[in-house]
């Protein structure tokens, strides 16, 4: 049974709540770029380059995208390795196929406009339930209700939730909530006022309660116990993995690969990769075994880059010459380090080149 504080029956009080959030958002919100004249396109852009980045972090991309792509068709016309490479450094590659692929869909099937159906816009790649409830209500006024990170956390301090978060029962019980709470005549400015009050004022630590609009319904902040809520389980723990990086340079070209159609990183460039283990990585006696014949310029320090769901620890070394054998299946390109710049490589490998160039410079 949904446990509710604030039933769909307390007409009242919903109407108070809302007009309360609604008025505190118009006052309060915050100046965004996709905020200033509404429309479905940047909405959605700004949805997903916003799914697991801040506002700080996502907006140079944004501007770079709505510059590049100022709309759904220059945006399907693009080749994939050009929005794969504006993408590079934010991560979740996917992301970034899943919207080219879903621009495609968007202007072809359905006449370059976002579809006004929720079940046609979840047919879409890459649209899940979060950004169909945010783009259809945000730019359609449909009354679909947006929960994200900043939403649950909300919900549950305010309905005094204890179920652990991370539990898909506890998000259903969540989802359920958000739809009772929602302004059936302001979707889309009700949606993003819940959002920006999770961003701004019920932030994970330190909630700023006594300026909230919603604290006079705020069960967490009546029991004292918003330190203790969302209750979230810790996560499982990350796979480790530990790479040598061969950094194969032949008359100042070095060699990069593309990485496999499917998978982590898919279609990303790199160098080529070795997996080892933590005990090999720092031992570069096992190196000069492997790279026998070839002449080792440098070794760099430890590098370290976090994914969802690994732990990555990793060295490069500089090598003169070409490998004995095709490193990979993929593709494979000797490029010029001025040429760096025009493959999408993935972030982990960025690093090197950061390391590769800097330490040039003083040679
Ligand atoms: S009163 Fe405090 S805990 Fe409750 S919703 Fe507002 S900021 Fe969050």
């Amino acid at each position: 049974m949904v446990r509710k504080y604030i039933t769909p029956g307390m007409t009242t009080q919903l109407s108070a709540l809302r007009r309360n959030l609604l008025n505190w958002f118009r006052q309060n919100k915050r100046e965004l770029p996709w905020r200033q004249k509404r429309h479905w396109y940047t909405t959605w852009l700004s949805e997903v380059i916003l799914q697991q980045t801040t506002v700080e972090q996502g907006l140079p991309y944004y501007h770079a995208f709505v510059e590049r792509f100022p709309n759904v068709h220059t945006l399907a016309e693009a080749e994939e390795q050009e929005i794969l490479h504006q993408w590079q450094g934010l991560g979740y590659y996917a992301r970034a196929r899943n919207l080219h692929k879903a621009a495609r869909q968007i202007a072809r099937q359905h006449h370059g406009r976002f579809p006004n159906d929720k079940k046609l816009a979840l047919a879409l790649p890459g649209i899940g339930p979060y950004t169909a409830a945010a783009i259809l209500s945000l730019s359609y006024n449909r009354p679909y209700a947006v929960v994200d990170g900043n939403v649950t956390r909300v919900i549950s301090r305010l309905q005094a939730i204890a179920e652990d978060i991370r539990l898909r029962s506890t998000q259903k019980i969540i989802e359920q909530h958000a739809q009772t709470l929602l302004s059936k005549k302001y979707p889309g400015a009700f949606n993003e006022a819940m959002m920006e009050l999770g961003a701004l004022v019920c932030t994970p630590v330190a909630p700023r309660c006594p300026v909230c609009p919603l604290s006079r319904w705020c069960l967490a902040y009546r029991q004292q116990k918003t330190d203790a809520l969302p209750f979230k389980s810790a996560p499982p723990p990350k796979k480790r993995q530990y790479h040598w990086v061969v950094v194969y340079e032949n008359t100042h070209r070095y060699l990069i690969r593309q990485r496999p159609e499917k998978g982590l990183l898919a279609r990303m460039w790199e160098f080529p990769v070795w997996e080892t283990d933590a005990r090999q990585l720092k031992n570069t006696d096992s190196l000069s075994v492997r790279l026998s014949g070839h002449r080792i310029s440098r070794v760099s320090g430890l590098m370290r880059h976090v994914y969802s769901h690994i732990n990555l620890q990793y060295r490069a070394v500089l090598v003169e010459g070409s490998p004995e054998e095709t490193p990979g299946t993929g593709t494979r390109k000797w490029v010029k380090k001025e040429e760096f710049n025009n493959y999408p490589i993935h972030k982990a490998h960025r690093h090197i080149i950061n390391w590769l160039l800097n330490d040039q410079k003083g040679r």
